[in-house]
């Protein structure tokens, strides 16, 4: 459930109508919900009611400061993968205790961002960055808090852009090595183990794969403590999908997704760590654009947008669906035609939808791309010279800037020029 819904015949955002941002800030833009960030967040905190957890959020799926801001205040964790999105989580306030770090190519110098501004942990996914990581903190005359992520060889079923649980992937440990690997971690001064880490993938749609992981978890933690290892927590990670299209079935929801982690590990008494992102944020936030022409081709009907695969690249990448509705609701008893809504740059790929049924379009008209809030603003470019597209944020009946379009100025005066030119 989301908070963008049409009322008397036009799209709101939470109590905002989207055309009135668009008139403010221009498109295209993202817009995201505060209500709904938050009911998200909740949705996982109370699914692990009962549990010693921390819902730490994949910021990665979403980063600008406010949206952080917005879940921190309610207590979230945050799951960095690089040094920058570690200081966007200090700059939201967010203390290092309950920042978590992952990826799979930390540097020496993002360890030692972590190291001395504070961390949770940090998930381990070789042994060479288990030796990195202890020369930095012994260094530092610190000790580095470390989960091992293994590598539980589960199908996700999920795209293959976004699997990371295979032992062809390049994610963590393969879990038949781990009691070396501990063993070897335990032997490292500057490391103390404090717990196991596994994520499997993204837009993952059953719970299936989760529990086969999540048992291999468990089977594990009992066979390190036997070792003689501190096992007290558990990362389980992310991958929660979420409902792309509406007429699809519906993915799983959080409160089963908390009850199947219940029940396969609840009886190990370990703190229990979760990873979402897309599931937080995804359908908190939508791409707003404006039709620039509608072009009669052979055959089909363009609807040519002000938005582009640089600014929403999910299409492209993963050939992922969203749907696209009209800002002013089609009149009742309208009839959809079949459009391919494409942007402006140029290469065949910046297309959004082949074929899709919209109701009829005229340039100057205002669509929303649904569910465009996770991997969207945070994998756009400024291929072509277009601009990084502004964000902003609804809360009940007030909306603001939280990232601004930046001028062609700013752009083009990043570029330096050699002094032979
Ligand atoms: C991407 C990622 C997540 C979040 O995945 P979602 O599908 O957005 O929930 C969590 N943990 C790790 C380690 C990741 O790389």
């Amino acid at each position: 459930m989301d908070h963008f819904l049409y009322r008397g015949g036009a799209l709101y955002a939470e109590d905002v109508p989207v055309s009135e941002i668009a008139a403010s800030v221009g498109t295209p833009f993202y817009c995201y919900s505060t209500a709904t960030l938050e009911r998200h967040f909740r949705l996982f905190d109370e699914a692990l009611e009962g549990m010693d957890h921390l819902v730490c959020y994949a910021m990665k799926a979403a980063s600008n400061v406010a949206i952080l801001k917005t879940l921190a205040a309610l207590g979230a964790g945050m799951d960095v993968v690089s040094g920058g999105e570690y200081l966007r989580a200090k700059a939201a306030g967010v203390p290092g205790a309950r920042i978590v770090f992952s990826g799979v190519g930390k540097t020496e110098a993002e360890m030692c961002l972590a190291l001395e501004g504070g961390v949770r942990q940090f998930n381990v996914e070789s042994e060479p960055e288990m030796e990195a990581l202890n020369r930095v903190a012994l260094d530092l005359g610190k000790v580095a808090p470390i989960t091992v992520r293994v590598n539980p060889d589960v199908d996700a079923k999920t795209h293959a852009k976004i699997a990371t649980g295979k032992s062809e992937n390049k994610f963590g440990i393969p879990i038949s090595r781990a009691r070396e690997v501990y063993a070897h971690a335990a032997r490292l001064p500057g490391l103390r183990v404090v717990g196991i880490d596994v994520h499997i993938g993204s837009q993952l749609t059953d719970l299936e794969p989760f529990r086969l992981a999540y048992r291999k978890v468990a089977e594990l933690c009992e066979v390190l403590r036997a070792d003689g290892h501190r096992i007290e927590r558990l990362d389980l990670g992310g991958g929660l999908g979420i409902p792309y299209e509406r007429s699809n079935a519906a993915p799983p929801l959080p409160i089963d997704y908390g009850g199947m982690i219940r029940e396969e590990l609840g009886h190990l008494g370990c703190e229990i760590e979760i990873e979402p992102g897309r599931l937080i944020v995804g359908n908190a936030g939508i791409m707003v654009s404006q039709v620039i022409y509608v072009k009669e081709g052979e055959g089909r009907d363009f609807l040519i947008l002000d938005g582009a695969m640089n600014d929403l690249i999910r299409p492209a990448m993963y050939d992922a669906h969203h749907d696209i509705v009209p800002v002013i609701e089609p009149a009742p008893g309208s009839e959809n035609r079949p459009y391919d809504v494409v942007g402006p740059v140029c290469e065949s790929g910046d297309t959004f939808a082949r074929q899709r049924p919209l109701p009829p379009l005229r340039a100057g008209d205002l669509v929303a791309f649904r569910s465009a809030g996770a991997y969207g603003a945070v994998m756009s470019s400024e291929y072509n010279t277009r601009p990084l597209i502004p964000e902003v944020l609804v809360k009940g009946d007030q909306f603001a800037v939280i990232r601004r379009r930046p001028t062609f100025d700013e752009m083009i005066n990043r570029d330096t020029i050699p002094e032979w030119l």
